[in-house]
Formats: structure tokens, C-alpha cells, sequence
């Protein structure tokens, strides 16, 4: 997940290009941004410095054709380079999201989206993704189910790490650039991560966002992507979270439901 651009998806039918030189552009309208794609890029463009100025080989990818059901904001890794790929266009989802955060403190969330996004980026970049911080193993064991769907629980498993380490990212980066509005953006993330349908898919990622209630938990001073670090081997390592049942219980229905729908999706996006 998260890598790759499977066939049927011709370049010629994406625009490809960076935001930053986009928003800098007076001419930017002649791009045809509709003023959802506007709203994001321009709330997320504070991270999307951030990402240039750490020297993260990242591309804006604006979808021009429908996507309905797609995440509206998400990353794929493709040659080597992350996409950020906006899926907006009849895709209600985009504005909808918008319209469900504070108005107040909306372009901070978007921050905070975004730079959870980077994090999926710097991940693939370390070409650490999917892999188990140092000196742990996946000790995982499932009983009672076949090969095949233990493979599938495997992968959901992996991709929930790296969604929590994602988090982490998104909280921190909140941390360092808006301390004052920390606690909303948390509340923020709690009311997400709990209004899912089923528990335990692979963005439940309870156990790091409760883990994340005290950001003074962030290692301060080290690279932002470092200092997440601690909390998310917490977060790994955790049992079940208080309020939080049934934490380490295996979403198997919705793990086989996002690895059907990842197989139907030309790109492979990660939201
Ligand atoms: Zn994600």
C-alpha cells in the first residue's frame, strides 16, 4: 500500500506540478483549482514549505477526473518520489470534511492532515515503511484463521502502525507550530479515530492519539519526524487502551474490505 501506479492510469491524464509554485502564481487560475483544491493546498502550504525545505522529493498530483469515494487528501510513492494526491473533483468528501472543522481552526487541522501525510512520505523515503522499530519483531500469532487470512491481518496490522506513526506527525507538527491550539487538534483527532465504523480497521489508531493527550510526550528539539518516535513504540507496544476495547482484536471483515478495494484503486492511495 501506498506505492505504485498500476496500469490504466495514462500521465497524460494527470497535472502534475508543485503547489508552492501554484499558489506563488499569479496565473494559478489558468490551472482551473477549484476553490475546494484551493482551500487545501492553501491551509497545507505551511507543510508543504516545510517538506522543501527538508528536502523531501514530494509532487502535487491534482486528480482532474472524478473521484467519487476517494480520500480526498492522500499520498502515494511512485519512482521513488511521494505524490500528494488531491481526489476532489465529484468528490464531495473534499468540502464535506472542511465544512465539519471549526471554522477557527480549520486551516490548523489541515496542517496537521497534511503533515500527516508527510510522515507516510518520510517513511517511504527512509524506506522504513512497514518495518518494526529496532529490536522489536512481529511476534504477532493469529489462531483459529486461514493462511491467507493471516496475511491479510498481517498487512492490516502494518498499515495501522504506520497510520498511528502518521498521527504522531500530525500532532507534533501541531506542537511545534500551534502549541496554543494542541488540545483542539486532539480533540479533533479523538473525535475522528472514534467515529470510525468498525474498531479495529486500519486507521484505528486509538492507541497513539490517547498515548498523544500530553504533548509535552514529543521529544522537543529533535527533527519533527524523530520526535514522534517514543510514543509511537508506546503505542505498538501498548495493550488495550482504557475506553478503548478490544484494541488488539483483529478487524478481519475490514482488513479484507480495504485489501479489495486497494486492488480495485489505480493508485495506490494512502489516506
Ligand atoms: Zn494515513
Amino acid at each position: 500500500m501506498g506505492s505504485g501506479m498500476g496500469n490504466g492510469m495514462g500521465s497524460s491524464r494527470w497535472f502534475v506540478f508543485l503547489a508552492l509554485l501554484v499558489l506563488a502564481n499569479p496565473a494559478a487560475r489558468a490551472l482551473d483549482l477549484t476553490a475546494t483544491e484551493r482551500a487545501w493546498l492553501e491551509a497545507a502550504l505551511p507543510v508543504l514549505q516545510f517538506a522543501r525545505t527538508e528536502g523531501l522529493p514530494l509532487d502535487i498530483i491534482v486528480q482532474p477526473q472524478p473521484t467519487p469515494g476517494v480520500t480526498p487528501l492522500g499520498m502515494a510513492f511512485v519512482g521513488g518520489r511521494c505524490k500528494l494526491v488531491l481526489s476532489m473533483r465529484g468528490n464531495a468528501e473534499a468540502q464535506a470534511t472542511l465544512d465539519r472543522i471549526d471554522r477557527g481552526l480549520r486551516n490548523v487541522v489541515v496542517e496537521a492532515i497534511a503533515a500527516h501525510e508527510l510522515g507516510h512520505c518520510w517513511r517511504h523515503i527512509q524506506q522504513r515503511w512497514g518495518v518494526l522499530p529496532a529490536g522489536l519483531r512481529d511476534a504477532t500469532a493469529w489462531h483459529a484463521v486461514s493462511t491467507e487470512h493471516a496475511d491479510v491481518l498481517r498487512d492490516m496490522w502494518r498499515t495501522r502502525r504506520e497510520e498511528g506513526f502518521a498521527d504522531l506527525v500530525g500532532l507534533a507538527w501541531t506542537q511545534l507550530n500551534h502549541p496554543a491550539r494542541y488540545a483542539e487538534v486532539h480533540a479533533w483527532h479523538v473525535r475522528l479515530r472514534a467515529a470510525l465504523d468498525l474498531e479495529t480497521g486500519p486507521h484505528d489508531t486509538r492507541a497513539w492519539v490517547y498515548l498523544a493527550a500530553d504533548p509535552s510526550l514529543f521529544k522537543a528539539g529533535l527533527p519533527l519526524f524523530e520526535q514522534v518516535q517514543t510514543l509511537w513504540v508506546a503505542g505498538i507496544l501498548s495493550p488495550a487502551v482504557p475506553g478503548v476495547p478490544s484494541l488488539r482484536s483483529a478487524g478481519l471483515a475490514q482488513a479484507v474490505a480495504d485489501r479489495t478495494d486497494a486492488a480495485r484503486s489505480p493508485l495506490h492511495l494512502q489516506d
